[in-house]
């Protein structure tokens, strides 16, 4: 999450047992709040013309000059499994994977040659087509919870309508998810996703303008991993509360044991829809999700990323009983959940999830998805030792990062490390070719012993930058 901060800063590595001190990286002049220090890295990089005139036209047209997505000035021309090009032809190991739909990796040749033979054919009928009917049986077999599915096209519009259907389900408005979870950008998915001051739980704080006022009443935020607030916050709220959403790896941080089963109990006894957003774990831990992973299974779940293969696709699955209020017929006139999209089950979308999904499945893929992580975080907490830096490697082998605290994390307050600290390696990791997201590296089938060793070299060589040993 971006935070602005004061132009003349530079990171403080925290200090461990005060072996480390602070080499100022950029001056002032080269590191900006609203560029984060893309001055000094676009001076570094080679820029060609033709991106360089890109650049100009963004910021010409686009607000802050870019879609919003991410804060650095970069145009990616060309991707091919675990790489990817500029349009200037530098080339970078690729853990953004286009924020995670890439977990095959780039233009894969099965994924290409399927899209290619279904565009032939028409892109698009708003009616029911086959890939859509297949994918939606491929998920209902593979995802424990998932009994009925409906496409969407973003996880944004997945997790609304997770939460409108337990406020159908239960006929209750208010919904509980944790402080730091991310279940996409509605006026519900925007409450207390990333706090820049500690409130008081369980009073959500909108991370957003525009919100209405009104919406804070139908929020109520917990810390994750807590079981005991959460179990508290039922109690008080059980006449008015509809259910529960919890991403089950909440950002990078791992479930503490008992936490999922204990939501899963709790939400169980009292009677609450249990939602697992999987946009970003499912068919990333496991062919059936970080539910079949966890071996607790919620009653609805929201998928995205990985099942649309890089195409905008995504989908609330669930219960047959609960996924009954898209159904009109299934329910009273009142109960139903009226649910439209244009391109919703879009047959090259689809197509391209399939594929994927197919890839996923064949026997080692897990495996070498773990091992390439493994292998990758084993080696930064070598290197962090080694330089004797404060900091912990957080997540698990699909996807985690590095967060420059020294300290037990549990929640989104704990796992809050020096953002400025992280800023500067992301931005010395690009200038040494690997390319990532603010906060998260995402490991893809695709990536090789080749990116591994490349991408442990490069972080040595950041971290040696981003620090100096104290006399
Ligand atoms: N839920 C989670 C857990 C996510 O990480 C994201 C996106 N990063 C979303 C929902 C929203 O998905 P989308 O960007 O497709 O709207």
């Amino acid at each position: 999450m971006q935070e602005s901060m004061p132009a003349n800063r530079v990171a403080r590595l925290p200090k461990a047992q005060g072996a480390v001190s602070v080499a100022p990286l950029y001056g002032a002049d080269g590191f900006r709040a609203d560029g984060l220090g893309e001055k000094r890295f676009m001076a570094e990089r080679k820029l060609s013309e033709a991106e360089r005139s890109l650049i100009e036209t963004a910021r010409s047209v686009l607000p802050g000059g870019g879609f919003g997505n991410v804060s650095h000035d970069i145009i990616l021309a060309r991707g091919r499994a675990g790489r990817v090009w500029d349009v200037s032809g530098n080339e970078y190991v690729d853990y953004l994977l286009g924020s995670g739909p890439m977990i095959v990796g780039h233009a894969h040749p099965e994924v290409v040659e399927v899209v290619q033979k279904v565009a032939a054919s028409g892109t698009t009928f708003f009616t029911n087509n086959e890939y859509g009917i297949r994918l939606a049986a491929v998920i209902v077999e593979a995802v424990p919870c998932a009994e009925r599915v409906r496409f969407v096209s973003t996880g944004s519009e997945a997790d609304l309508y997770a939460m409108r259907l337990a406020r159908a389900f239960r006929n209750r408005d208010k919904i509980l998810k944790f402080e730091g979870g991310y279940h996409g950008m509605s006026d519900y998915g925007l409450m207390s996703l990333a706090p820049k001051r500690a409130g008081n739980f369980p009073q959500p704080i909108p991370d957003s303008a525009g919100i209405p006022k009104s919406i804070r009443d139908e929020i109520l935020v917990a810390p994750f991993n807590d079981l005991e607030t959460v179990a508290s916050l039922i109690r008080e709220h059980a006449h008015e509360l509809a259910g529960i959403i919890v991403e089950p790896f909440q950002r990078l941080i791992p479930p503490a044991p008992g936490f999922l089963e204990g939501l899963r109990k709790l939400t169980h006894d009292y009677g609450l829809v249990l939602i697992f957003d999987e946009v970003v774990t499912g068919f990333r831990f496991a062919y059936g999700g970080a539910q079949a992973y966890c071996g607790v299974t919620p009653d609805v779940c929201t998928l995205g990323k990985a099942i649309g293969g890089g195409f905008p696709l995504a989908a609330i699955a669930g219960r047959a009983d609960i996924m009954a209020h898209f159904d009109k017929a299934a329910v009273a006139e009142d109960q139903f959940l009226t649910q439209i999209g244009t391109l919703s089950g879009n047959p090259i979308a689809a197509a391209a999830g399939l594929k994927t999904l197919e890839i996923l499945k064949r026997p080692g893929a897990y495996a070498q998805i773990f091992n390439t992580g493994r292998a990758l975080m084993e080696g930064y907490r070598e290197i962090l030792r080694r330089r004797r830096v404060a900091a912990r490697v957080l997540g698990a082998e699909p996807m985690f990062d590095v967060v420059f605290a020294d300290r037990e994390m549990k929640d989104y307050r704990s796992a809050r490390g020096d953002e400025m600290a992280m800023r500067q390696l992301n931005i010395l990791m690009r200038e040494r070719g690997i390319l990532k997201s603010e906060s998260k590296h995402y490991i893809a089938l695709a990536h090789t012993e080749e990116d591994v060793a490349a991408t442990l070299e490069a972080f040595d060589a950041s971290i040696a930058a981003l620090s100096t040993r104290a006399a």
